[in-house]
């Protein structure tokens, strides 16, 4: 057996159908008083369910986080966090609003509890992006795991049907880099094949019953063990195509994962076949590559990046800066192969292994 380090997560994760009834019980726990529940304009009107939920634990609604993070809105939330005198923080909603929950526990080092309401799995990552002027920075560090996630799938029926599909492709994503990355372990590979069987599983049930509980549930079960596994374990190739995209080329985040990932597996495919066995078998076909973009075909997705804002003139650029600085991954990074990999995503080409 290989040799490997492991190192288990302090967040406590509570799963159920209506668990966010437990909000209030989950931020006393946490030994805080009073939460600023965060959430995206869009998401107001759900977000105040929580506020209610809280009842005198609350310590106010603050509705303004963005895609990406941007500096300019934590800020806004810092200001709000010392005018209500919160002491923690209830993020509501995806990797947006989660990312300045993060951002917020950076600053003031407050507890996190995080209610998730897409597959993208930031809630129990130690990692935060954050944008400023158009530059998005990573910071990883153990201070900006959320203390608690509550993860209730009733929350998740309404997640419209295109998002579900790209948002569990990102998911999914996590669990495939987590397979063959260099510092697995053993509990990292079954989390990260049982997520993407939960996925496999939960994402054709949705796109034919959007509220199917018991999909739902699947998916969102699948999301937290992607979402762990991006946490332990270090990101390769595919992460890193999607950084430069999203970051450099402001591609939309859970589209730009699930178009390039059947591309990205299906590079490092002859580097890690072993390591690659369990998307054939629980995907099909002998090619996990080519077994990961029939599932997304299936599903509906987008498959070619320029369907999604990225120009063709760009591609020289997105190769440049992905091969720019040196990173690990299964089989050597070339700027022509890197060229080649955007290129056949640009058009939508299927891979071919
Ligand atoms: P998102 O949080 O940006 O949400 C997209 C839109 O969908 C928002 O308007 C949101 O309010 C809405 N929405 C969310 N859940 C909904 C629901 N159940 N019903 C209806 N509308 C809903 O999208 P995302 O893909 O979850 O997150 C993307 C962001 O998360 C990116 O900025 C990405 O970088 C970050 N991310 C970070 C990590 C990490 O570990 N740091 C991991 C994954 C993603």
């Amino acid at each position: 057996m290989r040799a490997f380090d492991y190192q288990g997560s302090s967040a406590k994760i509570l799963f159920g159908a209506g668990a966010r009834t437990r909000v209030a019980e989950t931020v006393a726990a946490l030994d805080c008083k009073r939460a600023l529940v965060l959430s995206t304009p869009q998401q107001a009107d759900d977000a105040g369910v929580i506020v209610a939920l809280l009842a005198d634990r609350a310590a106010g609604l603050f509705t303004h986080a963005a895609m990406h993070t941007p500096v300019e809105i934590t800020e806004r939330a810092l200001q709000a966090m010392r005018d209500t005198g919160a002491d923690c923080t209830v993020a509501f909603g995806g990797g947006s609003t989660t990312g300045l929950g993060k951002a917020v526990a950076y600053h003031l080092d407050t507890p996190q509890v995080v209610i998730p309401t897409t597959y993208a799995g930031s809630e129990v990552t130690p990692i935060l992006g954050q944008t400023q002027a158009h530059r998005k920075e990573t910071v990883r560090t153990a201070s900006v795991l959320p203390e608690a996630v509550i993860y209730d799938p009733e929350l998740t029926l309404g997640l419209p049907v295109p998002m579900t599909m790209t948002s569990g492709l990102n998911g999914m994503a996590h669990a495939a880099e987590a397979l063959y990355a260099r510092d697995r372990n053993p509990v990292s590979s079954l989390m990260a094949a049982e997520g993407l069987k939960a996925l496999a599983d939960a994402l054709p049930r949705i796109a034919e019953a959007p509220h199917n509980l018991s999909a739902r549930s699947g998916a969102l079960y699948g999301a937290w063990l992607c979402g762990t596994v991006l946490g332990a374990v270090d990101m390769s190739l595919h992460h890193k195509l999607c950084h430069v995209l999203g970051g450099s080329f402001d591609l939309p985040h859970a589209e730009t994962h699930a178009i390039v990932l059947p591309h990205a597996v299906a590079f490092n495919s002859s580097s890690a076949a072993s390591e690659l066995r369990p998307i054939t078998e629980i995907f099909g076909g002998s090619a996990p590559g080519v077994a990961l973009h029939d599932f997304a075909v299936g599903l509906g997705v987008p498959t070619a990046l320029k369907d999604i804002g990225l120009q063709e003139e760009d591609l020289d650029r997105a190769a440049d800066i992905a091969t720019a600085n040196p990173y690990w991954n299964p089989r050597e990074v070339t700027r022509a192969d890197i060229r080649a990999l955007l290129a056949a995503a640009w058009r939508g080409d299927p891979p071919t292994h």
